[in-house]
């Protein structure tokens, strides 16, 4: 954290305290050098594998600047519905470097994807691959698929969001013999190109090793589809899932860190087709969370404040489950710090309230912060990911904006909702 000569927390050289004059609280703040920087540094090392391609998995946090900025720094993205595939569009984000994900696409999105031109569709069910084909076939098209592996790797991390057990939504299950199946009918879809196989194993991880493990198991299950089928993987898509730095107890990691997880994992892709005869394939990853969740802050302005004896403190801000959802489903630990006063040195512990009307509406327990007052500015750290992302309109609260900040300037990337726009879509039938 950074802080200037008046005691305020600082972020992307910009005064937090000024940006909540300028744009009200809530307000997530995203330092876009940070953001750059990560995306950069996946892109160059990916590189020292050889042939291979970032996907900024956009589910972590969707807008259009987002998008733009993926753009610039030559990565591309990945969409899981129709309303990302929308917005990476209409920012000018070229179709061919996004990926299309969803375990469930509906029969819109698909046509949308296939319309549209995305350069790859991770196929995830064989009923939506018979629908890829139907929409593929009717536009003289081929589209370039990959299929949804699930190698049986359990990352360590919180189990809502594994996403590779054997007994998962996602993917299609090499263990049972479903996965092989699955090859073997996309093989004999005449307009999909099978390129090759994608597993994703889980997100918030912090063992290189499973990166490893999961692609070993991949390549196993490829050298397999070689010998069944003759074919040859073309491509590799190793998913995304490296962890980042929410709270104490976290690992801290710095630029090495995310080097070494992708050397762990690309040097087991190199070791593993040597080992069964296979050509390098192309190498894919989708880093969501670790490319915006360090970069954003959110502020909030200190409410009502409500101490009960013996068993502890209230501090309520004027934001809550609607902006970030994530203590609330699944007991996410996130640090506060008192942005007005961030020289100060913390000396109790409260539980951060959000506003809605709901108990279980908190952003944090136990967070160690000075005594605050009414009125201070809270920001809570690491929130550039699946906040804003999941952020709702419950109680009717608005969305609060996005601004970006670089060498001293903000810029808002998301306007703040309003009652109109809340309401906008309401409609008053004539008998009402
Ligand atoms: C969510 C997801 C990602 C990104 O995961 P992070 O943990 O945010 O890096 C990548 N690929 C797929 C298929 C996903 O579902």
């Amino acid at each position: 954290m950074k802080i200037n000569e008046k005691g305020h927390m600082t972020v992307g050289g910009c005064d937090c305290v000024e940006l909540r004059e300028r744009f009200g609280t809530p307000l997530y703040v995203f330092d876009e050098e940070k953001i750059r920087a990560m995306m950069g540094l996946y892109r160059e090392t990916l590189a020292e594998y050889g042939e291979g391609k970032v996907y900024y998995a956009s589910k972590a946090f969707s807008c259009k600047a987002i998008y733009a900025i993926a753009k610039q720094e030559k990565i591309g993205a990945d969409v899981v519905s129709g309303g990302e595939l929308y917005t990476a569009l209409s920012a000018g984000f070229p179709a061919e470097d996004i990926c299309m994900h969803g375990n469930n696409k509906l029969p819109r999105e698909i046509e949308e994807a296939v319309e549209s031109g995305v350069g790859r569709i991770v196929v995830d069910s064989l009923s939506e691959a018979e629908l890829i084909e139907e929409a593929a076939k009717a536009r003289g098209k081929v589209q370039k698929v990959l299929l949804r592996i699930n190698p049986g790797v359990e990352a360590h991390t919180h189990a809502y969001v594994q996403t590779a057990t054997p007994d998962s939504k996602f993917g299609f299950s090499v263990a049972d013999g479903s996965a092989k199946e699955a090859a073997k009918r996309l093989l004999e879809l005449k307009h999909l190109r099978l390129t090759g196989f994608h597993y994703h194993i889980g997100s918030q991880i912090f063992e290189k090793e499973s990166f490893a493990v999961a692609a070993e198991k991949a390549l196993a299950f490829a050298a397999e589809m070689k010998r069944a089928f003759g074919f040859e993987t073309e491509e590799l898509n190793a998913g995304g899932g490296f962890g980042i730095w929410y709270a104490e107890g976290d690992p801290a990691l710095g630029e090495e860190d995310y080097r070494a997880f992708l050397r762990a994992l690309f040097g087991a892709v190199t070791a593993g087709c040597g080992r069964y005869g296979l050509k390098k394939p192309r190498l894919m990853i989708e880093p969501g969370r670790s490319v915006g969740a360090e970069a954003g802050v959110t502020l909030y302005t200190v409410g009502a404040i409500r101490e009960i004896r013996g068993v502890r403190k209230y501090l309520a801000v004027d934001g809550g489950m609607f902006d970030n959802p994530r203590f609330c489903l699944y007991r996410s630990k996130y640090t506060a710090v008192l942005a007005n006063r961030a020289g100060e040195k913390p000396e109790e512990l409260v539980s951060v309230a959000g506003k809605c009307c709901e108990s279980g509406d908190l952003i944090g327990v136990d967070m160690n912060l000075p005594k605050a007052n009414r009125g201070d500015l809270l920001a809570v750290l690491s929130t550039g990911a699946y906040n804003y992302s999941m952020a709702s309109n419950y109680n009717r609260n608005a969305v609060p904006p996005v601004v970006f900040v670089k060498n001293g300037e903000a810029r808002l990337v998301v306007k703040g909702q309003t009652y109109e726009d809340i309401a906008r879509n309401d409609l008053l039938p004539e008998d009402l």
